[in-house]
């Protein structure tokens, strides 16, 4: 497994533990690690625990103990005509990794979608892994197939800005169809109308959190999984099961953070002073934000005040009287706005889930 690039790999987990302390609510912490080409060991899986041991209160997910679930849920939308069965051109290469539809290949060759995978020589498309040659042939796939949705019954999204994202998905999306299952073997199947499809993995990694929970449910992921967050969405309208609140994270750039202090972050010891960081050091008025090494330096250097805005943070919860503290607290940093507006809103019972990319970190 490779060091994580940034510290800041851990914002989602630490601010959906925020979260779930604030709302009092259940915290699950998924990652995917079901992955067609390997397989992790158990000791692998007990140092994700490891890693995620300085997140309190959770309880960590695998996409694996799912698989069930996701199954019936996907027979389930058959059933509704939320997926159905098409016969199209798609092409393979050899070693099963490199596979796109006609219409997949044409934005392939308009946006240079899937380059990480496939490259042109000299004409032909060649899988960059076996490097053999994508076979074009007729193959039969599950597709989940768009239709007319209303974005505000089921659903709401912080920051509110994000809205425009998901209302391009909505239209750009509209009567077409997104392919949810694989030529190769995935090692997830499904048998629907008497034959046998392997369905992709990232498809049942957005289901989970529809599956965690059939009521309230408030997804954190970062703002980089804007797609996945809408697929989230749009499954939420059409089971009609769950109340799904978003919040999207903004991707924190550290180009102008020097190496020394990403190192110091970095290290265990100092988890704290990240939390803090990212918690009350992060501003939340763009999808990018550039943070500067002055913003991380205050966090890591002021140690006794830390530690009691620490606690403080550690205590707040809408059951108790600190509420007028805790306004004060919002008014410098949006961050937290946005989750009180959400509790004020929709008091009740939540469960939260933070959505780990994990799987492309290694
Ligand atoms: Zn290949």
């Amino acid at each position: 497994m490779k060091e994580m690039r940034t510290p800041f790999f851990f914002s989602t987990a630490i601010f959906g533990e925020y979260m779930a302390n604030l709302f009092q609510s259940s915290y699950y912490l998924g990652i995917n690690s079901l992955h067609s080409f390997k397989s992790y060991s158990e000791e692998e899986y007990s140092n994700f625990e490891k890693k995620f041991n300085f997140i309190s209160n959770k309880t960590l997910y695998y996409d694996r103990d799912y698989i069930h679930d996701f199954v019936e849920l996907v027979k389930q939308l058959y059933e509704t005509n939320d997926i159905c069965i098409m016969n199209k051109p798609t092409a393979v290469c050899e070693c099963g990794r490199a596979e796109m539809t006609q219409s997949e290949l044409n934005r392939f060759s308009k946006d240079n979608v899937g380059m990480q995978l496939i490259e042109n020589r000299e004409g032909e498309l060649t899988c960059r892994y076996c490097e053999k040659k994508l076979i074009l042939d007729n193959h039969e796939s599950l597709y989940l197939s768009f239709k007319e949705i209303e974005l505000s019954q089921n659903t709401e999204i912080y920051p509110s800005y994000l809205d425009s994202d998901f209302n391009h998905f909505r239209k750009s999306l509209l009567n077409s169809q997104m392919r949810i299952s694989r030529v190769r073997n995935t090692g997830v199947s499904a048998v629907i109308n008497n034959r046998l499809f392997y369905l992709d993995i990232d498809f049942l990694w957005k289901t989970i959190p529809l599956l965690l929970c059939k009521q309230h449910v408030v997804v954190v992921a970062s703002v980089k999984h804007m797609f996945s967050l809408f697929i989230i969405n749009y499954l939420a309208q059409i089971i009609k099961r769950n109340k799904v609140y978003f919040i999207g994270l903004p991707f924190i750039e550290t180009e102008s953070v020097r190496k020394d202090v990403l190192h110091f972050l970095s290290d265990e010891k100092h988890r704290k002073a990240l939390k803090l960081l990212v918690l009350l050091g992060v501003g939340w008025s763009q999808k990018n934000i550039r943070l500067q090494d002055s913003t991380c330096k205050y966090f890591m250097s002021s140690r006794l005040k830390n530690d009691e805005l620490f606690e403080f943070l550690s205590n707040v919860s809408f059951d108790t009287n600190q509420w007028h503290e805790m306004c004060e607290l919002i008014t410098l940093h949006t961050q937290l706005q946005n989750v009180l507006q959400l509790k004020k809103k929709n008091p009740g019972n939540y469960k939260s889930t933070t959505m780990l990319n994990y799987r492309r970190n290694i």
